[in-house]
């Protein structure tokens, strides 16, 4: 395993810059916000930002060598995108079917969604009206490995930017069913038009089983569904709702939505932005930004850094007992039959009160 140990001044310069007017742009940033900032500057064992680790070569950083972004050069990039006043909805699109209690599924789109409102905070996230696979018209595979259904990504996307609303910063479509982006590719986690805004994502792979013999969405070998006959996407498996999915999920459409803003793969400490090749990698990644790629966030929503942990915190922590949530009988006979699963946030609730007692010097 090796350490990838930026110098102080490094990590300095790419979260402040030397240029004087970043360096004003920072000043700005309440002491304590500053505080923060910079815990991350000195890594120690107790600290709040760590390290990135590299456990293999088919580790993102040495299989994928990237130009590292810092604050300067995400700031000055002309094509990066800041949501406007007339642009500032994420809107999400679920494909396909979720699961097949219907109610559980429709509060874990909302548990994503809301989710997405904390982390990208100041902006507001909607869903879209659910679509079935054959509404768009996809193009789709068994695939010859696998034997599982796949959806080809390029016409979700061509799908997406129809569907997307005059005032949305990004779209990003939602599946359960894995995907490919052509014919020799045997599959693709996502794919994203980072200049229309808008991307697509499998949460298929996320399921513990996926890569198992007995992975129940394997269909029977001799099965060779026709083009166009999409009734073979009725019942078809679903990954089931554990809180491992849903940390997963979080983690993955916040990477990916902060894509959007032109925000590029971290290389600087233990982040959320960290570029992942496969699912122990992702796994690894912490919840959260690191101080630089927070401060590319702040600076193209402008929110108070506290605001945005205190949403997060909350999320976690908000008391799933029906009577918190709605007086309506439905809601509350479902909210006890599923509280949201977050167990698996357990670290990062912990983590970010730790943030919070430095924002507000408790
Ligand atoms: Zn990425
Ligand atoms: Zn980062």
């Amino acid at each position: 395993m090796e350490v990838i140990q930026h110098s102080g001044e490094e990590l300095q310069k790419a979260l402040v810059s030397n240029c004087q007017d970043l360096v004003k742009l920072y000043r700005k940033h309440t002491k304590e916000e500053k505080c923060l900032l910079e815990e991350g500057l000195h890594p120690g064992p107790t600290h709040l930002f760590q390290p990135i680790t590299v456990h293999s070569d088919s580790d993102w950083i040495p299989a994928h060598p990237e130009e590292p972004q810092d604050f300067e050069s995400f700031y000055r990039d002309p094509y990066r995108k800041s949501p406007s006043a007339s642009h500032n909805t994420i809107y999400i699109q679920t494909i396909g079917s979720f699961g097949e209690a219907g109610f559980q599924t429709d509060q874990y789109v909302d548990w994503l969604r809301e989710y997405c409102q904390a982390f990208f905070y100041g902006l507001s996230v909607k869903l879209l009206p659910a679509v079935s696979v054959a509404e768009t018209g996809c193009t789709f595979r068994v695939n010859s490995n696998s034997h599982n259904l796949q959806i080809l990504t390029g016409d979700l996307l061509r799908f997406l930017s129809k569907r997307k609303p005059t005032d949305a910063f990004c779209i990003v479509g939602i599946t359960m069913i894995d995907l490919y982006p052509k014919d020799s590719w045997n599959f693709v986690f996502g794919q994203a038009s980072l200049s229309m805004g808008m991307g697509v994502f499998s949460f298929a792979r996320y399921d513990d089983n996926f890569y198992s013999r007995n992975y129940a969405g394997r269909l029977k070998k001799h099965l060779q569904p026709k083009q166009g006959n999409y009734s073979v996407f009725d019942g078809y498996y679903t990954p089931p709702i554990t809180s491992t999915l849903l940390l997963r999920s979080c983690k993955t459409m916040t990477h990916e939505i902060g894509h959007m803003f032109g925000i590029k793969h971290c290389q600087w400490m233990s982040c959320v932005m960290q570029g992942s090749n496969h699912l122990e990698e992702s796994d690894r990644r912490p919840l959260d930004f690191c101080p630089i790629c927070l401060r590319k966030l702040q600076v193209s929503i402008n929110f108070k850094i506290s605001g945005r942990y205190k949403a997060l915190l909350h999320w976690i922590e908000e008391d799933p007992s029906p009577a918190s949530r709605s007086e309506d009988a439905s809601a509350c006979h479902s909210a006890l039959l599923f509280p949201k699963p977050t167990e698996a946030f357990h670290t990062s609730k912990l983590w970010l009160r730790r943030c919070l007692d430095i924002l507000e010097k408790r």
